[in-house]
């Protein structure tokens, strides 16, 4: 594996694919940060604490399930731990919390998610 600048386009395109991945992440990463100085480390569902380590099982859930809606005031953000975020997506199977802790699944769909959001309203409805 070396440096090889060989610019072909789908090598580009790869490129820019790689660059907006990293952007998402880096954005997710500061609102998680955001929100975790904002709100007490505790999950919005079961109540459970956390504190040094274990504060990377709390997650950020968007309560919309529109990542791109980080409003400064955190009014769409909520802590949630690991299990309780799964639960609350368990219906709509959309990954929209991972983070250090899970690999790239998801990516994949999250690239133009917000159909996705529509869908798991309505999936919500129907339980
Ligand atoms: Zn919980
Ligand atoms: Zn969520």
């Amino acid at each position: 594996m070396s440096s090889n600048t060989t610019q072909t386009e789908s090598g580009e395109l790869n490129h820019i694919i790689a660059e907006a991945r990293q952007d998402r992440e880096r954005q997710e990463k500061t609102y998680r940060g955001r929100a975790l100085k904002m709100f007490p480390k505790i999950c919005g569902r079961c109540g459970r604490e956390f504190s040094g380590k274990r504060v990377r099982e709390l997650t950020v859930h968007h309560k919309d399930h529109n990542h791109d809606n980080n409003p400064p005031d955190g009014s769409n953000w909520e802590l949630l731990c690991l299990y309780c975020h799964d639960n609350e997506h368990s219906r709509d199977q959309v990954a929209e919390w991972y983070d250090e802790t899970t690999p790239d699944a998801g990516q994949e769909l999250k690239s133009d998610n917000k159909p996705f959001a529509n869908l798991a309203d309505l999936l919500k409805d129907k339980k």
